[in-house]
């Protein structure tokens, strides 16, 4: 795999670019650190590799993240969570990949500001406990951890990402430190993926401390599809593609773009693995493909934490509010504590939006 360096023309914060009609996600200042897919792990079920704009065999890397980051957070009156990374993993095993992450991460904190940690990487996980011990007690951090298998299935899913025992053990790890811990198991490939596989999944997150799943049956398109089969059939798994291609609904001559469960199979897996989930003591949201009234209740956002707050300037410091940026479901809609209406009606959020208010700079000493 290439790895290449370049300069960041767009804005580095910017929200998921779904639109308001079905949007589940709430606003978020996404980061990537890298190409869409541009992931050393490059797991054959990555959503990020298969875009027809990807280019999976090149990890494009933005070297000036930290420094436009800091001009982008000097002119923000209102700042979503942050998000590393929905596209990437930031704590693939590149030094310079997850030098930027550490250099973010420190950013961030020193700002004051919330965010969120989503990987696979298990040893970056704690490599970067290691650098930043103070990580363990910054109150607007969780991780998101993904666990996306059995120790047996993994070489279908992640098969160079750290094995499922490491990434467990790392969640227990992590949440023995007081960090809390969101695993997530999406995609769960259906007809891969068994009930005694997710049982026993559930089972060991369970013992884990983790307090919160995330789950998803997923989407393909014609790329991603293919790559899946490919490996299932170079990893034994031929007998159970039929059952695959059935519960996605696949066929390779198909004019449709975009193959997933159907929604009746959704909602009754969903209602199962709740079910399951809460048994354990945890919390359960579905990722996307159902609305809230398949999540767990009384969850700030899908996400399942409360560290992540909406941030909003007040001088040169930046405090939260009482919400964490799901502006469909604002808790004061005609009212709203940012003084924002707009953000419940522009999805995704123009970053313009987020500058509109000038302010003195926090970090005025460097404005020049
Ligand atoms: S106060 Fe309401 S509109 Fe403003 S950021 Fe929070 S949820 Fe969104």
């Amino acid at each position: 795999m290439e790895i290449r360096f370049k300069s960041r023309r767009a804005p580095v914060i910017h929200d998921f670019p779904y639109p308001r009609r079905g949007r589940k996600c709430p606003h978020a200042s996404l980061i990537s650190i890298t190409n869409p897919g541009g992931c050393s792990y490059a797991c054959p079920i990555c959503y990020a590799r298969a875009y027809p704009w990807s280019d999976p065999e090149t990890i494009v890397i933005y070297h000036d993240i930290p420094e436009r980051l800091k001009a982008e957070i000097e002119s923000s009156w209102l700042l979503f969570p942050f998000y590393l990374s929905q596209i990437t993993d930031p704590l693939q095993p590149i030094d310079e990949v997850r030098a930027l992450t550490l250099r973010i991460v420190q950013l961030l904190i020193d700002c004051g500001l919330s965010f969120r940690i989503v990987t696979r990487s298990s040893d970056g996980l704690r490599w970067l406990v290691r650098m930043i011990p103070d990580l363990a007690s910054y109150p607007y951090f969780f991780v998101e951890l993904t666990v996306e298998s059995g120790n047996e299935k993994v070489v279908v899913t992640s098969p160079d990402a750290p094995p499922i025992p490491d990434r467990l053990d790392a969640i227990a790890q992590l949440t023995g430190l007081g960090i809390e811990v969101v695993a997530r198991i999406d995609p769960i490939i259906i007809g891969l993926i068994d009930e005694e596989d997710l049982d026993s999944l559930i089972g060991a997150i369970g013992s884990t401390g983790a307090s919160h799943i995330i789950s998803s049956t997923g989407y393909f398109n014609h790329r991603s599809m293919k790559r899946l089969l490919m490996r299932m059939r170079e990893c034994g798994y031929q007998d159970r593609i039929h059952r695959v291609v059935k519960a996605y609904r696949y066929h390779p001559g198909a004019k449709r773009r975009r193959f997933t469960t159907s929604l009746q199979f959704r909602k009754r897996f969903h209602r199962e693995l709740r079910a399951k989930v809460e048994a354990k003591g945890m919390t359960y949201s579905v990722c996307q493909e159902l609305p809230h009234e398949y999540d767990s209740p009384d969850l700030a956002t899908c996400e399942g934490s409360r560290r992540n707050p909406v941030q909003i300037r007040i001088g040169e410091r930046f405090e939260p509010l009482p919400c964490y940026g799901d502006c469909l479901c604002c808790p004061r809609p005609d009212d709203p504590p940012c003084g924002e209406p707009r953000l419940q009606q522009e999805y995704p959020y123009r970053t313009a939006t987020l500058f509109r208010f000038r302010q003195p700079p926090l970090f005025g000493e460097d404005k020049n």
